[in-house]
């Protein structure tokens, strides 16, 4: 890890100039990235990593004889050990590398959920991105264990008391996201853990968005697994992984089989190979994880409460000018959230909307954001979903608030 002291003092102009996309003018304006919730823009260290890979070490990983294999893996198992100081996690052996969260939560559900019997019960909350459920449903059908949903309270936040009475002596996994893509509330991850461990469930995070806006320690979270995806924190997509607490490694079977994995193959089985290459079958995204190893030294060079509040004031000036638009109903409105901002529009469709806006050059997100059970708990098919990053600033944010505005005056 670095050794200096990070940067509170954040000089968002700088910060700005690492990012060369965003000099891009989208419609004869310039661009307004809002989508960041969806994925994060590279910076330049980023990009440099990537292609500093393919241009000058690059071979395939793990028992290279050759200097560019042995670089590549040095590189490749050099970001696996940021990822886990990063998080918060004791070993660098604790992270699992995927392609993003999806695979992540696959691998959990699938390795864990070997252990699920008919009658088991998983809890999910009605929160949850499709990542976070579908896996689960498959896990369930293969063996007969059973969902139970956590409520979602009006102001979006988990049902804490609905969650405690659903946590029985059969629950084996509560699986929740620790801040929602949608809502962008911050779930009391604490109080989940405690809740579960107290009956002896597991825990699942998915920390696809709370890894990129705010700190997280997962050592002190006490959780059993936490899933991430590179792509959301400034590194590229194709990578992403799981920290699992503990021994589950060892004690968990393999989910996929292929090379890399493996000890030894014989004609008649195999054995695996030490943790956490039992879980890495096949070549992996070797470019990829080396560049989300260079976007988390990018990030490490500022305090991370200093990035949350910067990302909270903007969301705190965007929630005051939008509320005084009328017709515009704000969905998830928890005191502790992140930089995220779901709205409806009232006789105008979101998609118009988000196409409208595209127009004057700002880019959010319409639709369902791979959380329908979470649409059909507030009554609507679709929201306009704004989502901050590091590099946004208040002029931006007034930018999308006077774009909503001529935008709704087109269509209403
Ligand atoms: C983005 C996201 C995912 C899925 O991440 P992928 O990178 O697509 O695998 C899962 N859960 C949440 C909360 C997300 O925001």
């Amino acid at each position: 890890m670095t050794a200096h002291t990070p940067i509170t003092a954040l000089d968002i102009a700088a910060i700005r100039s690492e990012f060369p996309i965003l000099k891009r003018e989208i419609n004869g304006r310039p661009l307004v990235y809002l989508d960041n919730a969806a994925s994060a823009q590279k910076p330049e260290a980023v990009i440099e990593a990537v292609s500093n890979v393919y241009r000058s070490s690059y071979a395939n990983v793990h028992r290279g004889l050759h200097t560019l294999a042995n670089e590549a893996t040095e590189a490749f198992e050099g970001a696996r050990g940021k990822i886990a100081a990063f998080l918060g996690a004791q070993r660098a052996e604790q992270i699992v590398l995927t392609r993003g969260a999806t695979e992540a939560i696959n691998l959990v559900a699938q390795s864990f959920g070997q252990g699920l019997k008919e009658g088991d019960e998983i809890i999910l909350s009605q929160m949850e991105h499709h990542s976070n459920i579908v896996p689960w449903q498959l896990t369930a059908e293969r063996s007969g264990a059973v969902i139970r949903w956590c409520p979602v309270t009006d102001t979006g936040e988990l049902d804490y008391e609905a969650l405690e009475s659903l946590i029985t002596d059969r629950t084996r996994m509560v699986a929740i996201v620790h801040m929602s893509n949608v809502l962008g509330t911050a779930n009391d991850a604490a109080r989940v853990v405690k809740l579960a461990h107290d009956a002896g469930a597991a825990v699942l995070l998915d920390g696809s968005q709370s890894a990129v806006h705010m700190p997280v320690d997962v050592t002190g979270l006490g959780c059993d697994f936490f899933v991430f995806t590179g792509h959301k924190l400034y590194g590229p997509s194709g990578c992403g992984g799981v920290y699992a607490a503990g021994d589950w490694l060892d004690r968990l079977p393999p989910w996929q089989g292929g090379g890399e994995m493996i000890a030894d193959v014989f004609e008649d089985g195999s054995t695996w190979a030490d943790v956490p290459h039992k879980f890495e079958a096949g070549t992996p995204s070797i470019a990829d994880v080396i560049g989300l190893g260079a976007a988390i030294d990018w990030m490490q060079r500022f305090d991370r409460t200093a990035v949350m509040e910067h990302e909270r004031a903007l969301l705190d000036r965007a929630t005051q000018q939008i509320s005084t638009i009328d017709g515009v109903k704000l969905i998830g409105t928890a005191q502790d959230k992140g930089a995220i901002l779901s709205f409806a529009v009232e006789g105008a469709h979101s998609h118009d909307l988000a196409q409208l806006l595209d127009k004057y050059g700002v880019a959010v997100r319409a639709g369902h954001h791979c959380a329908q059970p979470l649409m059909r708990r507030f009554g609507v098919e679709s929201t306009l979903r704004a989502s901050f990053a590091i590099y946004n600033t208040a002029e931006e944010v007034d930018a999308f608030i006077e774009a909503l505005k001529k935008a709704k005056g087109f269509l209403i």
